[in-house]
């Protein structure tokens, strides 16, 4: 643990705290932990269509309702995707990629299926 002289009233303080214990003034704009670290790569809650993706890819696996949550998925992936690559830090690319191609794969599972089907019913 190092000193440092306050930017407001000079006197020394830990590098560590984050504020002045004599007058207050905050040494730190935020957190260390703004960038959600270890939790927003779990659950990366800043990217939220990530996140809805990756749910909807997930319980789009279950039979029925995946004709809605699949393309869902896939179109959320889309956004968390690009809102990933315009804002490194609001993370989700693992989310956004699992929303996105495993809910293209359920969507053109069930095209195909619906396909088979309205065919098979015309023969
Ligand atoms: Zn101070």
């Amino acid at each position: 643990m190092s000193l440092m002289p306050c930017p407001e009233c000079a006197q020394q303080i830990s590098t560590l705290a984050n504020h002045c214990p004599h007058c207050g003034f905050l040494t730190r704009q935020r957190p260390q932990a703004d960038d959600g670290g270890v939790v927003a790569t779990v659950i990366p809650y800043k990217n939220v269509a990530a996140l809805v993706a990756y749910y909807c890819a997930v319980f789009g696996l279950i039979p029925g309702f995946g004709l809605i949550l699949a393309p869902a998925g896939l179109i959320c992936g889309i956004f968390g995707l690009r809102k990933r690559l315009r804002e490194p830090r609001v993370k989700g690319l693992a989310h956004a990629l699992v929303g996105l191609i495993l809910g293209g794969l359920v969507t053109v599972g069930y095209a195909v299926l619906i396909f088979l089907m309205v065919t098979g019913r015309f023969r």
